[in-house]
């Protein structure tokens, strides 16, 4: 279970204790998608340019409070004991963010009475009506959007450079608490001076997979790409959440990476 955080709510997680972790993954980027490209635009919004080898990507960071188990958040009468600074995904919830995900109340963990047709409308026709969700949800994409700037300063500050590809999984990285604070504070101190329009990396990036015909399809246009639990693995290296089984070797047939 892990709550996705813009800056501000990643820094009052920390600075209450909690532990923020970075999901990294970067899509393939060719070219520029047309504005009529409703899901291309929507992940160019919250992602940052950057190149893997000679091979133009796309970098979604996004900050998340991890936890083991139960959000520490959690009193034993199941209210929130943080419900005045609780993030915006638990005030959105159990709305979506990403407008191309529909809302599956068989996916969510929510009692059953909550799904009455007693109480305030939430959604009509697969469209947010509730006035105080949808500012939510408008508010949390403006912070992706805003945020992404800041990202880019972070990641270089910390010396993250590897993600995974976008729908394989996530590259996991977890910076010391007081060591994130102040990256997210310088960060957030750069970018406020940056009037780039488009926010990109000035390091190369890295793509890891636990599929060996993924690794070798990257490779092959141009990108750098590794395999997990390579030798080359140091301590600084992310961890990586993989949707798939891991594949050793590159005889099937290769995925063909995302793009817009
Ligand atoms: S509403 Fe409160 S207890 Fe529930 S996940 Fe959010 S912070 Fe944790």
């Amino acid at each position: 279970m892990r709550l996705p955080l813009d800056i501000d709510e990643a820094l009052t997680w920390l600075r209450h204790g909690g532990d923020v972790q970075l999901f990294c993954d970067a899509i393939v980027w060719p070219q520029e998608p047309p504005e009529s490209d409703a899901l291309a635009q929507h992940r160019r919004r919250r992602s940052f340019a950057a190149y893997s080898g000679t091979l133009p990507i796309r970098v979604t960071v996004t900050l998340v409070a991890a936890f083991a188990g139960a959000c520490p958040n959690l009193r034993p009468d199941m209210t929130c004991g943080a419900y005045d600074r609780r993030p915006r995904v638990c005030r959105i919830y159990p709305a979506e963010v990403n407008p191309f995900l529909p809302l599956d109340p068989a996916a969510k963990a929510c009692p059953p009475d909550a799904w009455s047709d007693t109480g305030p409308l939430l959604m009509q026709t697969g469209k947010i009506i509730d006035a105080e969700t949808a500012a939510l949800v408008a508010q949390s994409r403006e912070s992706d959007e805003r945020d992404r700037f800041a990202k880019t300063y972070l990641c270089a500050l910390l010396g993250y450079d590897i993600a995974a590809l976008a729908n394989e999984g996530f590259a996991i990285y977890a910076p010391e608490r007081v060591r994130l604070e102040a990256s997210l504070r310088a960060a957030q101190r750069a970018s406020t001076q940056l009037d780039d329009q488009q926010p990109h990396s000035t390091h190369p990036w890295r793509f890891i997979t636990n599929r060996a015909s993924t690794s070798s399809t990257l490779a092959s246009i141009g990108a750098i790409a590794g395999l997990t639990g390579h030798a080359s693995a140091s301590a600084q290296s992310p961890a990586y959440l993989g949707f798939f089984d891991a594949e050793a070797s590159d005889s099937s047939q290769p995925p063909s990476p995302e793009a817009p």
